[in-house]
């Protein structure tokens, strides 16, 4: 875009590629997170000296921080993403879940409002039947969230739930959900800008999780009529433009097996996923979000979205599946990623580079795109098959063997397939070693 950079890092990654080939890097401080990533004084000031425009705050880290939002207004900085009031309305889970109850976009039954202590918490789940799902209205990555099955265990996952609030987020506020009894989780692509425009990019299926972390995502959702798929889109907008919302987001949403939809969050960045949808509709949604920032219109309205072929995008992560998926940071003595046609990489790492233990273990993603599911499969199968790496273990077999499973084939899963069928899966990838060892041997 002709915009020049300058990228901000923690002394633990001054030998990684994004240093190396960015305009200008400036180290903010150590390995841990809290002294660099998360120092909003240290970007700040960063940005001031080098009398940056915008920033740019990526996934994770500062990315929905409402604080760092209004930081960047303060000096005169162009936060690339909503306003600092619409993430402080959207990020405060139980107050966006009232503002689309408000207007009438489905919402999962559950409390009014906040629930504050563990006699209402009993109460609320009586009235709306078991099992339930206790919330922190500032959770995110799956924390500060349990299910409570029966009468039994809501004091105690009452309790334990707003205790990992307090210390993850600084924040016991909660609330309750029905919990939907294996959703899929469907989620729909916004682009907004500042003139009042807002359009859809069409959806997403990322059902596939272990632990409501997302693994596996896919565009568009099979197995869906297309009455949901038009209802979900129209209820997307809806949440959008109840919201104000001015840059790219998603509208995420829990599916029943009858087809029912409830909205549970919006999410006020660029997501992890983003490229499915960027394959399938030909959007470059960073860019559009940049644009949106300075303040130009959208390039698109929606009659120009038109969704073609399928897209497929695995989470590749330093981790070992047969212990747990434990974290398997470390240096990297080789990698190869397969590339070509429709096969897209996003990845940061070479060989000698390393993973650290310090961030997440997330090491690339490999997004395919093909006319249809089964031929993006095919190649999902080929990349993932050639794709090698020496040093670090990953979940890449794990992925490739979950790629011939015949309920994913035929796109019969819910968010709780893989932990279901978790010994399943690494029973095929312990076979698949020990006759790879045989042959070798
Ligand atoms: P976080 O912000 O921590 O990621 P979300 O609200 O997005 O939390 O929920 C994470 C995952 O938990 C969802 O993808 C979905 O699989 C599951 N989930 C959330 N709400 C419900 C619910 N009411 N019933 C069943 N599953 C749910």
């Amino acid at each position: 875009m002709g915009i020049d950079t300058v990228l901000v890092y923690s002394s633990e990654d001054s030998e990684t590629l994004p240093v190396q080939l960015a305009d200008e890097a400036v180290c903010i401080g150590p390995a841990q997170a809290q002294l660099s990533y998360l120092s909003q004084d240290a970007i700040l000031q960063t940005a001031l000296s080098y009398e940056c425009e915008a920033i740019h705050p990526g996934y994770g880290f500062l990315s929905e921080n409402a604080d760092f939002a209004a930081g960047c207004e303060d000096a005169g900085i162009r936060f690339i993403g909503p306003s600092s009031d619409r993430i402080k309305l959207l990020g405060d889970k139980n107050l966006a879940r009232e503002l689309m109850k408000k207007n009438g976009v489905p919402v999962v039954p559950g409390s009014d409002g906040l629930v504050n202590d563990t006699d209402e918490a009993c109460s609320v789940a009586e009235s709306i039947g078991y099992p339930v799902l206790i919330k922190a209205a500032a959770g995110g990555g799956g924390r500060g969230m349990r299910i409570a099955e029966s009468a039994a265990d809501i004091r105690s996952a009452f309790e334990s739930a707003r205790a990992e609030a307090v210390s993850a987020f600084g924040n016991g506020d909660m609330y309750i959900e029905k919990y939907i009894t294996s959703p899929r989780h469907i989620e729909v692509q916004l682009l907004g800008d500042r003139h009042g425009n807002l359009i859809h990019l069409g959806e997403r299926d990322c059902s596939l999780q272990r632990r409501r972390q997302k693994m596996v995502e896919e565009a568009p959702a099979g197995n869906i009529s297309e009455s949901v798929r038009e209802g979900l889109y129209e209820a997307a907008v809806k949440a959008g433009k109840a919201a104000g919302y001015d840059s790219a987001g998603t509208a995420e949403f829990v599916l029943d097996r009858d087809g029912n939809f409830y909205f549970i969050e919006m999410n006020t960045r660029i997501q992890v996923e983003h490229p499915v949808t960027e394959m399938v509709s030909g959007v470059d949604i960073v860019k559009e979000q940049i644009k949106a920032a300075a303040g130009v219109p959208l390039s698109y309205k929606q009659s120009d979205i038109h969704i073609s072929g399928h897209a497929i995008e695995c989470r590749i992560n330093a981790e070992d599946p047969a212990k747990g998926f434990m974290p398997s940071p470390g240096k990297i003595d080789f990698i190869h990623f397969q590339c070509g046609a429709g096969v897209r990489i996003e990845s940061a790492l070479f060989n000698g580079g390393r993973v650290s233990p310090y961030y997440d273990s997330m090491m690339g993603k490999i997004i395919v795109h093909a006319t249809g599911r089964l031929e993006a499969i095919r190649r999902m199968r080929m990349a993932l098959a050639e794709f090698t790496v020496e040093g670090v273990k990953t979940n890449s077999d794990f992925l490739y063997l979950l790629m011939f499973d015949p309920e994913y084939l035929k796109g019969n899963f819910t968010t709780d397939f893989i932990d279901a069928n978790l010994s399943k899966l690494l029973g095929w990838e312990r076979d698949a070693k020990a006759i790879d060892e045989e042959d070798n041997g």
